[in-house]
């Protein structure tokens, strides 16, 4: 039966051959002859393997391979350099091979949704054009650093995975409008999130968020969905009175940041010679109540900001938390009074 749609297909010059729901566990080779095809359909079927004539199907710009029993993504894929649409979901894929993005640089929407996905190669980088990209339902553990540089990327899913952070270089995202990653495990989002100034959607329900970065009212979010996660309830906790203790480490690195925010400091000019001390110090935060630069060593705070009028929200949101830092008990005693110290846990 596929054979005389193929046959049928190669006699009419036709440019979408529609192979759905047909069984089969081959494609048949005469596929490779239509030269001309722009759209193959072969979801809801039983393929574990492309034959190697889909090569020469060049002008192919939608190739539908859902619901199929592939447990890897096809080497062949990467000769298919006009593939704008590609779908694989529903399929067994536990593994990307690395170099199979190669020839993909066309691709505008990738479907890898209910596969069982464990990690995602670097290379995902080279899908330039990519503007689209759903991994809802694997098991991913980790998101490469690498995929925030998709710099046309407006939608991503990742929901449904084993995420426990995301990275800090989401910010690269500059595009993005739309980030689906409920039900995760994330504690947090990174402060990076807030550089996302096209992001309208942001879906975070069902992880372990208790509150959100300091910026995230920056964000231009029309709809904010995080039910389901322990976030923190506007209770006043007076932080602990505790002595204040820093290792010499924070001392040390308070000391170089504090003079490197100076303009004419010599230590300014003298930290560009040591790369090592640089990128420690680079992870350095700043005091939302003085100013003052620090590194590893903080009071968390967190402030009550009504978004019920900017946005579309889970309806039993009624204030967003967000975090703030304080570099001392001297900060936290001058603070503001919207701003609450957080118990530690
Ligand atoms: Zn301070």
């Amino acid at each position: 039966m596929a054979d005389v749609l193929v046959l049928r297909a190669i006699r009419g010059n036709a440019r979408t051959l529609n192979l759905n729901g047909k069984r089969l566990q081959r494609v048949p080779r005469a596929v490779g002859s239509l030269s001309q095809l722009t759209s193959l359909l072969l979801k809801n079927n039983l393929l574990y393997q492309l034959p190697q004539e889909v090569a020469a199907l060049s002008n192919l710009t939608l190739l539908n391979l859902g619901n199929n029993n592939f447990e890897t993504v096809p080497q062949e894929l990467k000769y298919l350099y006009s593939l704008e649409t590609l779908h694989l979901f529903g399929n067994k894929i536990t593994e990307i091979p690395a170099d199979v993005f190669d020839g993909l640089s066309n691709l505008i929407s990738l479907n890898l949704n209910n596969n069982q996905l464990q990690h995602v190669p670097r290379e995902i980088h080279k899908l330039q054009r990519l503007e689209k990209l759903s991994i809802n339902n694997n098991c991913l553990r980790v998101v490469p650093k690498e995929m925030c540089a998709l710099q046309s990327l407006c939608e991503l899913h990742l929901a449904n995975n084993q995420l426990e952070t995301l990275p800090e270089h989401i910010g690269y995202l500059t595009n993005l409008r739309e980030l689906r990653v409920y039900r995760n495990q994330l504690t947090g989002l990174p402060e990076n999130v807030c550089k996302l100034r096209k992001l309208n959607i942001l879906d975070v329900a069902g992880n372990q968020i208790q509150s959100f970065p300091s910026h995230m009212d920056e964000v231009p979010l029309q709809e904010l969905y995080c039910e389901e996660n322990p976030l923190l309830k506007r209770q006043p906790v007076s932080a602990l009175q505790d002595e204040e203790i820093l290792s010499l480490k924070e001392i040390t690195a308070r000391f170089i940041l504090s003079h490197v925010q100076n303009r004419d400091s010599l230590l300014r000019e003298q930290i560009q010679y040591y790369p090592e001390a640089r990128t420690i110090l680079s992870s350095r935060n700043s005091c939302a109540q003085c100013g003052t630069w620090f590194l590893d060593m903080w009071l968390e705070c967190v402030k009550f900001v009504d978004v019920k009028k900017k946005m579309k929200t889970s309806s039993n949101l009624h204030l967003l938390p967000m975090k703030i830092l304080l570099c001392s008990y001297r900060c936290f005693n001058q603070r503001q009074s919207d701003i609450f110290g957080v118990a530690v846990q």
